[in-house]
């Protein structure tokens, strides 16, 4: 018997073993997840909590019990990872070694606050946070009582999981601070170590006009170095100071320690991986999806979605000695909330920044590219159902691939955008 080792059940690692499952004969193959956790959070829904919107009031309906999307004929194990010995195809973990012929990593990555001196001295008085559970409902709590002054969100250091959230959470902070009625008294900025407000030039000058127009104010380039929660200043590398009455910091993420220890890492827990094959660069019977790869595209469940087809692919033809499809073009899509039940769409890869257009049907939508719209709203609202009861096990494979293909497709979309807003 050969045995599949996927090591983490979170978004990725529940695709990846529900398409393996269907792929390789139980007769021939063993599939094992691996995860610390049995609680599988809905992570999208972090941006809404805070303020109490849609629903998302806690933790009910986002967070479900992991082993709901292990399929049948897929063991679980339930155990912190604490070593991958590569050259002897074994990890180690609290629970015993487990061997294996392929390899998956899909440990995602997290927030680590203790990075900053001084950002967790003032955690739940005028310092919070929104990437976990936890911290975000104890914003919620703050927000509630907040009744005005400067509420400053401040991106510690780039790369961050789902990079359009900043902006999603700034402009909900706009929404509700408006619905409170108390939005002339709330001064808004949003502090980031870019240049602009995302990684695609046009898009984030798109994306800065809709946080000027909500009138938030943007501060650039600006690297936390420290935080003084008793002063109420955050101080950037360069000297740089900005004072808040709240801070919700978006801490330094990083991939899981262990990649490092065992030699796979690129020192801040990332795994080094081939950016098209998705094959780890250090092991060549590993293969890297999600958050904890070093590829240069958005840290997004989409984007977990659409490296799952090629590692499916690649971990087959892996298994059949063929070459390894370098089928990756770094395609991620995500909705961005932007307040007042509007939400904007966009797709892109490596190479083909965000241009207007329908998805996912060609011309017809419903959803519209680079445009704020309605329907998009409803779009993220959906989102969460589609996350559960599709996306998780697997059922947007076959002929559901036509509307939501793994490379970018260009139909439908207006490829002279770019030339008219470059002149
Ligand atoms: C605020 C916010 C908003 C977001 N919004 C969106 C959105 O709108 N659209 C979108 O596409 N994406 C969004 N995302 C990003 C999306 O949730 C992640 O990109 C996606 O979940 C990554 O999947 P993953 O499998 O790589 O990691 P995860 O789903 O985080 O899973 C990693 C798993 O590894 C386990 N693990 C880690 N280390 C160990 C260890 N040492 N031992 C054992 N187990 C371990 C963890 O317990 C976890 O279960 C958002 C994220 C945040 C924080």
């Amino acid at each position: 018997m050969k045995r599949l080792l996927i090591l983490g059940a979170g978004t990725g690692g529940c695709m990846i073993a529900n398409k393996m499952r269907k792929q390789l004969p139980p007769s021939e193959w063993e599939i094992t997840v691996i995860d610390k956790s049995r609680n599988h959070y809905y992570q999208p829904g972090l941006i809404f909590l805070p303020f109490k919107l849609y629903g998302y009031t806690d933790e009910k309906g986002n967070v479900r019990d992991t082993t709901d999307f292990i399929p049948a004929g897929v063991g679980f194990v339930e155990a912190e990872i604490q070593r991958i010995d590569h050259a002897n195809h074994r990890v180690e973990t609290s629970a015993g070694s487990h061997e294996y012929d392929r390899l998956v990593i899909a440990l995602g990555c997290h927030i680590e606050p203790e990075d900053i001196p001084g950002l967790t001295d003032g955690y739940g008085k005028n310092v919070f946070y929104f990437y976990t559970y936890p911290s975000a409902l104890d914003l919620q709590r703050a927000v509630d009582d907040f009744d005005g002054g400067r509420f400053v969100l401040d991106i510690a250091e780039t790369p961050i999981k789902c990079p359009v959230a900043p902006i999603e959470f700034a402009c909900l902070a706009n929404y509700y601070f408006t619905m409170k009625g108390i939005r002339d008294r709330v001064q808004i900025a949003m502090i980031t170590p870019m240049e602009s407000v995302f990684t695609k030039p046009i898009c984030s000058t798109i994306m800065g006009d809709i946080l000027r127009e909500r009138n938030i104010e943007v501060i650039p380039n600006f690297s936390l170095a420290e935080v003084d929660s008793d002063k109420g200043t955050i101080s950037s590398y360069d000297g740089h100071q900005e004072h808040f009455d709240m801070l919700v910091a978006i801490p330094p993420n990083v991939g899981p320690a262990v990649l490092d220890e065992s030699g796979l890492g690129d020192g801040n827990g990332y795994c080094v991986t081939h950016p098209k094959s998705l094959q780890a660069t250090r092991g060549e019977d590993i293969f890297v999806l999600g958050d904890c790869t070093n590829v240069a595209t958005s840290k997004a469940g989409s984007v977990a979605h659409f490296e799952a087809g090629i590692v499916a692919e690649n971990l087959l033809r892996s298994i059949r000695g063929e070459p390894l499809i370098d089928g990756f073009d770094g395609h991620s899509n995500c909705f961005i909330e932007t307040g007042f039940n509007k939400a904007h769409l966009i797709d892109f890869n490596y190479t083909q920044q965000p241009v207007p257009g329908t998805l996912p049907l060609p011309m017809v939508g419903p959803f519209s590219l680079l445009k704020e719209t309605h329907l998009n709203h409803l779009g993220k609202l959906l989102f969460r159902w589609y996350y559960w009861n599709l996306l998780l096990h697997d059922r947007l494979s076959g002929p559901m691939e036509l509307f939501l293909p793994t490379r970018m497709s260009t139909l439908g979309k207006d490829p002279s955008y770019l030339n008219r807003k470059a002149a």
